[in-house]
């Protein structure tokens, strides 16, 4: 393989799906541990009758206060880098010798000689100065952005796959089964999640699909604790 090979096929990075990626784990996580926690917490309070309806309510509202959730979040992020685009390009106008001065400090620190920090400043604020100083200052890339309505999106499609996976659990012929099947279709749906996230992100596999299952488990077995609790208590 040529250089230019290796080169063209080293290109390939997953930033740019961060994102939607991030959106579509953290809904799919929190659809499979939160509807599976109602549904056991219900069946652990003993009202299995409740059990189809407090899954359905628990799979609109999830997927609705996600899609919420995450728009506003992403939406806040983006509107911090917006004004900070805007101060740049303001700097830029005002003192365009001091920004220059900035940048080359900016390469120094990054290991960069003193003359060379300057040409490259140089260089760099005769191509584009603002998308020089958004990347090497602000850390702002356009490919990495993350899109408010994608995420959105994204998070609430994923909480209803996540939590119908254990809301089937509830179709199981007598309560204990019920109660087991909605713990067991969470764990697999929970190690399924894992895998897909790290398969899509290139990271290796076990590590995050541990950190995944075992989360999602303690979580479960809190409701399920309170959810005993509760009917011991009689409320
Ligand atoms: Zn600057």
């Amino acid at each position: 393989m040529s250089l230019e090979e290796v080169y063209q096929r080293n290109l390939e990075h997953r930033a740019h799906r961060a994102g939607w990626l991030r959106a579509a784990v953290l809904g799919a996580n929190d659809g499979l541990v939160a509807v599976a926690s109602l549904m056991i917490g219900v069946s652990a309070a003993s009202a299995p009758k409740f059990l189809i309806t407090a899954g359905i309510a628990g799979i609109v509202a999830g997927a609705s206060s996600m899609a919420v959730g995450e728009y506003v979040s992403v939406r806040s992020q983006n509107d911090i880098e917006e004004s900070d685009r805007l101060l740049e390009i303001a700097h830029l106008e005002q003192a365009p010798e001091a920004e220059l001065l900035e940048l080359e400090h900016i390469y120094i620190n990054r290991g960069l000689t003193p003359e060379l920090a300057h040409q490259v400043a140089v260089a760099m604020h005769e191509r584009d100065p603002l998308e020089a100083h958004l990347r090497d200052e602000l850390g702002q890339h356009p490919h990495s952005k993350a899109r408010p309505v994608q995420a959105s999106i994204a998070s609430a499609c994923s909480f209803v796959i996540g939590g119908i996976i254990p809301f089937l659990g509830a179709f199981a012929p007598t309560a204990g089964a019920k109660a087991w099947s909605i713990v067991a279709f969470a764990i697999v749906g929970l190690g399924a999640t894992g895998i897909i996230s790290a398969k899509s992100s290139g990271s290796p596999l076990v590590k995050p699909t541990l950190r995944v299952v075992i989360g999602g488990s303690i979580g479960m077995a809190i409701t399920a604790g309170i959810g005993a609790l509760v009917h011991v208590s009689g409320i």
